[in-house]
């Protein structure tokens, strides 16, 4: 979190879906740019689970931190 005190940043939660991540349809709630895998997801264990079910990345534009967590498909 270098960038913290140079340039107010927020942090935002989102819930998606691992498919619609992976088609980039999640969108950033502070600016709406578009938000995917080109913004370095990192995926973060989940203990006892097959894949991770929680992501964290920053938005390139507004620098928002936006923690991501995949929920399965209704
Ligand atoms: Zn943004």
């Amino acid at each position: 979190m270098h960038e913290m005190g140079r340039k107010r940043a927020g942090f935002a939660d989102l819930q998606t879906t691992r498919l619609a991540f992976s088609q980039d349809g999640v969108r950033c709630p502070s600016c709406n740019r578009r938000v995917g895998q080109a913004d370095n997801p990192k995926f973060i264990p989940t203990f006892g689970a097959a894949e991770s079910t929680l992501a964290t990345l920053t938005c390139e534009r507004c620098r928002t931190t936006l923690t991501i967590r995949f929920v399965e498909p209704e």
